[in-house]
């Protein structure tokens, strides 16, 4: 299980049919976002269809994103089938967003997953299905017919950017405040807002910060 904010979790059951995950790893440049064409079935039904005996497909995908729950059924390394190219197989994560439950939150869910996964694997191209081979892929996001009140593709992209947006601008306000404050003097953190403190980072602050107490 990996936790990727207070509310949401990726649970992890890795299928093993060879067919479906042929375990060979290549370098992900970019991820893919598909929809399930199923109005019915939940992220754990995805799940249980790719090692269903009667699925005699060859598909697959890394996640599985429904109103409640993330599954992921192969490694991020790993090739899935899922984008009808060889390239878009190899170097892409597949992404399936579920057509069942509450359409707002399955999205938001997906954007969240998103989030994660391009700050992880450094990725910052988004493709859909449609992209790769013309398919109707994903048709909740792409298919006027299947678009729930609005939430098309061009909403979905524009609520990714905005939470992106509003995230960098938290972090680089304390970075701002904290060179103000004269708690760090390197204005190069500006540009670095996504590095983890190290243990120097740590003591150089509170260094700072008893200097200018003692003022
Ligand atoms: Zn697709």
């Amino acid at each position: 299980m990996i936790k990727i904010n207070d509310n949401l979790v990726i649970k992890q059951n890795f299928i093993s049919i060879k067919r479906i995950r042929p375990a060979t790893k290549y370098k992900k440049n970019s991820l893919t976002i598909h929809s399930t064409a199923n109005p019915k079935s939940t992220a754990l039904n995805e799940l249980g269809w790719l090692s269903n005996p009667q699925n005699k497909r060859v598909a697959s995908w890394h996640f599985a994103v429904d109103d409640k729950e993330i599954w992921q059924a192969i490694p991020v390394e790993e090739t899935t089938y899922h984008a009808s190219k060889r390239e878009g197989n190899l170097n892409s994560i597949s992404i399936e967003i579920c057509e069942s439950g509450d359409r707002l939150k399955t999205l938001l869910n997906t954007i969240e997953l998103i989030k994660y996964l391009k700050k992880q694997y450094n990725i910052s191209k988004i493709y859909t299905h449609n992209d790769w081979s013309g398919k109707n892929c994903p048709r909740v996001l792409i298919d006027k017919s299947q678009v729930k009140d609005g939430l098309d593709f061009k909403w979905f992209m524009s609520e990714l950017e905005k939470k992106e947006v509003v995230e960098l601008d938290w972090k680089q306000e304390i970075i701002k405040k904290s060179l103000e404050l004269g708690l760090i003097t390197d204005k190069e953190w500006l540009n670095k807002s996504e590095e983890k403190a190290t243990v120097w980072f740590v003591l150089a602050v509170a260094n700072n910060l008893f200097k200018l107490l003692k003022k």
